[in-house]
């Protein structure tokens, strides 16, 4: 039972560690018991098992969601001179790796009902990046944001057309489908992540790369261990530290005997909100074809001055919510400079407008009507 007094949980990490106690620790005990610590037995079996999730022929398990997309584009030899062009309204992750190889993101506006990358508004930008002359366009990061896919086709599409290499940012989405299809073989690579608020978290930091091919995933293995070769000590090429660790692999391995039942919970509020919220919010609009992972269930209000007011009603009423995104990411201080003005209309209005509202599988029938009934009282 829930209590009305007690606010209602924006993430619930505690009710599922329940759930899935007694296999949790049978796992662990393990790893305590053959301390091998870094890429253990669990970490090799873990990629099998996630490879076999979403049908990607090879998986590399890696220390996050931000050096798998680090890793992916290392191997891709990106930096100096060249264009990555990924969507202004994402994590800041997506941006941040680019610059780190000395390459240069160039933003591209998304859907307004979807949030995903515009592919019409991609290939303006890599056709203004070409006659400008000052950068190589090399690689598109297209990004599965809030548990749904990108435009895959498309993408795929205008990778083509445009020799780029194609890169999925699937951080926020593992689990969702496409035409019948897992994310995670859409693309010439997927990274994904398994921070503990992600679809499918762990108890630290981790991440993975999924790809068809044998040559990118052995690149990968030697990236996340310092460019090794054969052997421990032939460094071929500059790498990374970028490990995963048993203990995260043992309960990775433990969440994914659950992770099906928890999309369809997922699912099941997801369309409680719909039919409940459909005529007084904008609601989410599903990609066509597509299943969602449903990391994050946002909303759309006329204005920021709404949004204000209704985050206010909600917290009154014990319901948390959060911003996602408040700044699109050409507006952060930290890409500023990096932009070219271009403008990103959508992207900056989203900002002011969008609300997510708590989803997460341990949330109670009663939990998501008293959430519809404040979002109604007050909107
Ligand atoms: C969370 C996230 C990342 C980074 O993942 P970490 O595991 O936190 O490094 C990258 N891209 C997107 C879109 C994300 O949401």
């Amino acid at each position: 039972m829930s209590d009305p007094s007690r606010p209602v949980p924006f993430l619930d990490l505690k009710a599922q560690q329940a759930r899935i106690a007694a296999d949790l620790r049978r796992r662990l005990d393990t790893v305590l018991e053959h301390c091998q610590f870094i890429l253990g037995p669990e970490v090799r079996e873990l990629e099998e098992a996630l490879a076999a999730f979403c049908g990607a022929a090879h998986c590399v398990s890696v220390s996050s969601g931000t050096d798998a997309l680090q890793i992916a584009m290392m191997a891709e030899g990106i930096g100096r001179g060249d264009a990555v062009f990924l969507p202004a309204f994402t994590y800041t992750a997506t941006a941040e790796v680019p610059l780190l190889l000395g390459a240069t993101p160039v933003f591209v506006d998304v859907d307004p009902r979807t949030f995903q990358i515009d592919p019409a508004h991609l290939q303006t930008r890599i056709e203004q990046t070409r006659a400008a002359g000052t950068l190589r366009p090399r690689a598109i990061i297209g990004v599965d944001l809030f548990g749904q896919p990108a435009d895959w086709p498309a993408l795929t599409d205008i990778a083509g057309r445009n020799g780029l290499f194609l890169l999925d940012d699937l951080a926020q989405s593992f689990g969702a489908s496409l035409h019948g299809k897992m994310l995670g073989t859409q693309a010439d690579a997927t990274a994904t992540s398994f921070f503990p608020s992600k679809p499918l978290g762990a108890y630290g930091d981790g991440g993975a790369l999924f790809t068809e091919s044998a040559e990118r995933a052995d690149l990968y293995r030697s990236l996340r261990t310092h460019g090794e070769g054969k052997t421990r000590y032939e460094v071929l090429r500059t790498g990374m530290n970028g490990r995963l660790d048993s203990i995260q692999a043992a309960v990775l391995l433990s969440k994914l005997t659950v992770f099906k039942d928890e999309l369809a919970a997922r699912e099941r509020i997801a369309q409680a909100y719909d039919r409940r919220l459909g005529n007084a919010v904008v609601i989410p609009q599903r990609v066509p074809g597509s299943t969602s992972a449903w990391a994050i269930y946002a909303i759309l209000v006329p204005d920021e001055g709404a949004r204000d007011r209704l985050q206010a009603s909600l917290r009154a009423d014990g319901v948390p919510t959060a911003i996602y995104y408040p700044r699109p990411l050409h507006r952060q201080p930290a890409y500023a400079a990096q932009h070219d003005g271009a403008s990103l209309p959508v992207a900056e209005d989203l900002a002011t407008r969008i609300l997510a509202l708590p989803i997460h599988p341990d949330l109670t029938d009663h939990d998501v009507e008293r959430i519809c009934a404040a979002v109604l009282a007050a909107a």
